[in-house]
């Protein structure tokens, strides 16, 4: 048996993941449970899998969970999270808190050597130095949950490490990959949030139409697979069945295909090295007579330059690359900003910072700091 704790549980991830447990509860346990708001949600989540403990972000809502759930150990707010991350004796920890704000679980989590089942990928983008080492020097495993870390993960198990030529990493385009230009400026957040081939978080939905997702996803790769961003290919595939690809020193190349469902990538980070059965997840090649690939789309999408820059300049520009992605995904959700001020708005926040070298997790946290209100300031008054 294993023992899973699930850290945002009430996401699109959180829920899957339990989707996940409940068809493998001969394998598989719910230790904790922790949502930022989500209460009811979590209640009925409670209610099913019996976790040993639970806990709410939101200390308003703590009454309400009391009330409606017989789960003996409640907890609240930020210590909440933290305690979780460091119980003992649980197997795997999924990290599937959207946003910057996944960081410090992360660092506690590894802290605690317990091995983490990573979606968030902002920790690693916001301090990949200090996530890989914490993690190499506590003997801790990061299993990514997410579909193209998944696919690179599988393409690379019984290869050696050197022999790597380059890293593919197939991208959807999202829904604007064949919007000229000139129309982005009008992108509502309605029409961003409808990602074609994935249901996923608003948060990510809006990093996949800006392609910062796919930005991030390369600098995932450089710190999980010790891949430099110049041998880091990213190219379109609209149908999203090779979820990426590893090419060898002798031209070959090994993909990971699937029918596009976060299930998969999630169940195989609790699985691994086994593999478990995923019984509806069927793949019928007969409907996928041509898979396209092109590159030609890419330069519309700034924010994929924004991450090659800020993974080139290192130190603290990919922390503020993730902070300022992170805030102005917000205020274009609140229509405060319009599509294309995401971009403008990290750049001017890259451009503008304080360049720290070799941050420390206090810089860091400082730097998150400085971003909020360099936004607030300048952006919101
Ligand atoms: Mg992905």
């Amino acid at each position: 048996m294993k023992y899973i704790g699930i850290l945002g549980s009430t996401g699109s991830v959180g829920s899957q993941s339990l989707e996940v447990v409940w068809k493998h509860q001969d394998k598989l346990k719910i230790k904790f449970l922790a949502a930022k708001t989500n209460v009811n949600k979590l209640i009925e989540q409670c209610n099913k899998f019996s976790p040993e403990y639970v806990c709410i972000y939101d200390q308003s809502k703590y009454e309400i969970l009391k009330r409606n759930t017989d789960i003996k150990n409640i907890l609240v707010g930020s210590s909440g999270i933290f305690e979780l991350c460091q119980l003992t004796n649980i197997d795997t920890i999924i990290n599937a808190i959207v946003g910057y704000q996944g960081l410090e679980p992360t660092i506690k989590i590894i802290e605690s050597g317990t091995n983490i089942a990573l979606s968030n990928k902002e920790s690693i983008v916001q301090a990949g130095h200090i996530v890989i080492e914490l993690a190499k020097s506590k003997n801790v495993k990061i299993f990514p949950i997410d579909s193209e870390h998944s696919a690179l993960w599988q393409c690379i198990i019984g290869e050696p490490e050197n022999r790597i030529r380059k890293i593919i990493l197939t991208a959807s385009g999202g829904p604007f990959r064949t919007l000229p230009y000139n129309k982005f400026s009008s992108i509502t957040p309605k029409e961003a949030l409808a990602h074609p081939n994935w249901s996923m978080g608003n948060k990510i939905s809006i990093d996949s139409a800006t392609m910062m997702n796919k930005g991030f996803e390369m600098i995932e790769a450089f710190w999980l697979f010790n891949i430099q961003p110049k041998n880091i290919e990213i190219v379109i595939h609209p149908q999203s069945i090779i979820h990426s690809m590893v090419e060898y020193i002798d031209g070959s190349i090994k993909a990971q295909l699937s029918n596009p469902d976060m299930r998969l990538p999630i169940q195989y980070a609790l699985s691994y090295p086994d593999r478990f059965e995923l019984d509806d997840l069927k793949f019928d090649i007969s409907k996928f007579s041509n898979l396209e690939f092109s590159q030609k789309e890419l330069d519309k999408f700034e924010c994929i330059d924004l991450a090659f820059r800020a993974i080139n300049l290192g130190g603290s520009y990919p922390t503020i690359l993730n902070v300022s992605n992170d805030l102005a995904v917000e205020l274009f959700l609140n229509k405060k900003i319009n599509f294309l001020d995401i971009p403008k708005i990290i750049k001017d926040c890259m451009d503008s910072h304080n360049y720290i070298k070799l941050p420390l997790l206090s810089d860091i946290l400082s730097l998150t700091k400085w971003t909020e209100s360099y936004i607030n300031r300048k952006y919101l008054s």
